[in-house]
């Protein structure tokens, strides 16, 4: 993969943190030194952020590598953390959530409040039979109840397995199963584009094939009509709403089984992805407080991530809460009733901090800039941005239509399996790049290798990895240790010898030899510009080798979008008798673009024009199809996998994932049509 575009590293603009925010910054420069010169020391102090029931003995055991230890012999409670600790310390009235329903419902709720809840509702579960060496499934809308929910089982040492509440039946119950799941936690339904959609009903689904889920805990949301098993469904208010608030938490050892969470099933077969007490909290709560800035009392913090994705685990639930934020909770979806809906919250509760996706953000462009215009959006300070590469130009609107110019904009790399933010810029630090996500945060050792394994030199392109284990590492894949070291442990050095001689790592400046032969290799690609900058460009098997070149879909995609007509593009390659593979994109138009007739004929040649004038003729599309929409996940991410089978004419894999799954049918329809 060295032999790589240059297009992206020629990108020159540059944006300095506000020196407002620089100068009163949770985070500076110092701590990538401090971090560089012991990264066990930095880790160490970073876990003091919580409270420890007992101290640990060891900060890192990584004898049995690829299978961490973190803070060995620690014990903590994690709802205490998140909760509890707030309130003795005289900050029980402090609102945490600002909840608002689709339909315009609010709920606000304190951190004492969130207490009564979390107390009670760990109650309910142990009466229930659960504890600390069982599972929950967690299959809710975005209501306050399904933080409740995680929290109250964190207390009570349960491992919870969040599933989106969007997954379909045999989604749901091929979740159970594999984790094992005693009991489920519901809701009646929940409202997504201004309907009440149901969830006891596909969880009724579900269970006819888990004999081993006991009981079920349904939320009433909607009020609608629902299937009733006696004996094993039981409502919460009448169990949870009515159980006593008074609750000891009990620490539990640092690598006591948080949750396991499923990756969202861009590729094949889900992941249940383990994640661990101390070292998962330790870096959520230092992530958050680092990337976000975030100043407990004054920030108001909006990550509109659904909890069944990472993102609302580590940025809603654990990392949030852990450092005592205000947060805004949502449930509905950005366009009910109306198109602003976002900046109107955003407005209301005046939101200082945003934390959304890439796909959202091409959306609003695409949905025009009149409408956040039509509110005062002057409270925000800082944006991220996670899920997908962002485009220059999508991280360009981003900053300019809603952060009104003045706001730095974070993109955060990291995945399900990282636990936390691994690679983003430090707001008050960082001098940004539109879309580069920057360097690897204090603490964590990213780096670009090739095929062998060896770092590649500023200006090259290639694989993704981490070199050093950190505490919000995955432990393993749940109940399956071997697909564990083949997926992310066996690509490059398997442990048995030091990496590639000469291998530097991107640790914000150090350079430091591996002196163990493990390393994690993410599956994305990446770049490293001159600077030492990072440029993420996907999942490695996205990229396509056009002959002989590799070229990678956001290259491709980024320079689509950078056009003026084009809101959105995803890019596939596919199978061609010539190239090898041939470039395929999908694009949306923005909303005023005329493409019918002579018109669209016209723009489909100038935007390839416009691909080989910026990136060379070698990264040309064959084809471009103008299309409505994309194939997403609930979690937003484009999937391409789909589009590459309609693209070399394959019937479609897995779409149970899908967000919407008539899209793709209008998609292959279109591919069909003469051209
Ligand atoms: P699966 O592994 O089942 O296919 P997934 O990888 O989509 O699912 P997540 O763990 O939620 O599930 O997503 C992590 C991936 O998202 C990363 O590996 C990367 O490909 C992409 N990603 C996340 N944030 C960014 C970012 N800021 N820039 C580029 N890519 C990103
Ligand atoms: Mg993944």
């Amino acid at each position: 993969m060295t032999e790589t575009l240059e297009n992206l590293l020629h990108e020159s603009r540059r944006f300095v943190p506000p020196p407002q925010l620089a100068s009163a910054a949770n985070v500076t420069a110092g701590a990538y030194d401090e971090a560089a010169a012991d990264r066990l020391a930095f880790w160490d102090r970073q876990a003091r952020r919580l409270d420890w029931a007992q101290e640990w003995t060891r900060t890192l055991d990584w004898s049995d590598a690829p299978f961490a230890r973190w803070f060995v012999g620690g014990r903590l409670n994690v709802a205490h953390n998140c909760v509890d600790r707030h309130v003795a310390a005289g900050l029980g009235d402090r609102v945490a959530l600002f909840w608002e329903g689709e339909p315009g419902d609010t709920r606000v709720i304190t951190y004492a409040e969130l207490g009564v809840m979390v107390r009670q509702a760990a109650n309910a579960l142990t009466d229930l039979g659960v504890g600390s060496t069982d599972r929950v499934a967690i299959y809710l809308p975005m209501i306050p109840e399904a933080v409740v929910a995680m929290l109250a089982c964190a207390r009570i040492g349960a491992t919870h397995s969040v599933v989106f509440g969007g997954f379909s039946a045999e989604a749901l119950s091929g979740r159970i199963i594999d984790a094992g799941a005693k009991v489920v936690i519901t809701a009646d339904g929940g409202y997504r584009r201004g309907r009440p959609s149901g969830l006891k009903s596909i969880v009724d689904e579900a269970l006819t094939r888990c004999p081993v889920v006991e009981h079920t805990l349904v939320v009433r949301r909607t009020g609608q009509d629902v299937g009733w098993t006696a004996g094993r469904d039981l409502w919460w208010h009448d169990t949870v709403a009515t159980a006593s608030d008074l609750h000891e938490a009990q620490p539990f050892d640092a690598e006591h089984p948080l949750f396991i969470l499923y990756t969202s099933g861009t590729t094949a077969h889900p992941k249940g992805i383990l994640h661990t007490t101390g070292g998962y909290l330790t870096q959520a709560a230092y992530t958050h407080h680092a990337v976000f800035d975030l100043k407990p009392g004054t920030d108001v913090f909006w990550c509109t991530a659904d909890v069944g994705w990472v993102t609302g685990h580590s940025y809603i639930a654990y990392g949030p809460l852990a450092n005592g934020a205000t947060q805004v909770m949502y449930e509905g979806t950005p366009d009910t009733p109306h198109q602003g809906r976002f900046w109107e919250l955003i407005e209301k509760y005046r939101v200082t901090i945003l934390y959304t996706a890439p796909t959202a953000i091409r959306t609003f462009a695409k949905w025009g800039d009149d409408i956040p215009a039509q509110f005062d959006l002057t409270s925000l300070r800082l944006l991220g941005s996670v899920g997908e590469p962002i485009n220059p130009e999508a991280w360009m609107w981003y900053r300019e239509q809603i952060g009104g110019d003045r706001c730095p904009v974070v993109d955060t790399w990291w995945q399900t399996e990282t636990g936390g933010i691994m690679i983003s810029p430090l707001p008050g630090v960082t001098r940004c790049k539109p879309g580069s996500a920057m360097r690897p945060l204090p603490g964590i050792t990213a780096d670009v290798v090739d095929d062998a394994g060896a770092s590649v030199p500023a200006g090259g392109g290639g694989f993704l990895v981490l070199r050093e284990p950190w505490p919000g590492m995955l432990r393993t894949i749940w109940g399956d240790d071997q697909r564990f070291r083949d997926t992310y442990w066996s690509r490059f050095g398997t442990g048995t010898s030091a990496p590639g001689s000469g291998a530097r790592a991107a640790n914000g400046g150090g350079t430091a030899l591996a002196e163990h032969g493990w390393v994690y290799f993410a599956g994305d690609g990446a770049k490293r510009d001159e600077d030492g900058d990072l440029w993420l460009l996907g999942r490695v098997d996205d990229v396509m080798l056009v002959s002989g070149h590799n070229i990678s879909t956001t290259e491709v995609e980024s320079a689509l979008v950078s056009h003026p007509a084009v809101a959105e593009a995803a890019v596939v390659g596919a199978t061609d008798p010539i190239t090898g593979q041939a470039i395929v994109a999908f694009t949306i138009p923005l909303g005023d673009v005329d493409t019918a007739g002579e018109a669209g004929e016209k723009l489909l040649a100038e935007l390839r024009r416009h691909v080989a004038d910026t990136l060379g003729p070698i990264a040309k599309p064959r084809q471009i199809l103008l299309v409505g929409e994309l194939p997403k996940t609930r979690s937003g991410k484009i999937m391409r996998r789909l589009l590459r089978d309609v693209a070399e004419h394959r019937s479609l894999g897995d779409v149970t994932t899908l967000q919407d799954s008539t899209v793709m049918d209008l998609i292959a329809t279109k591919m069909d049509e003469p051209h």
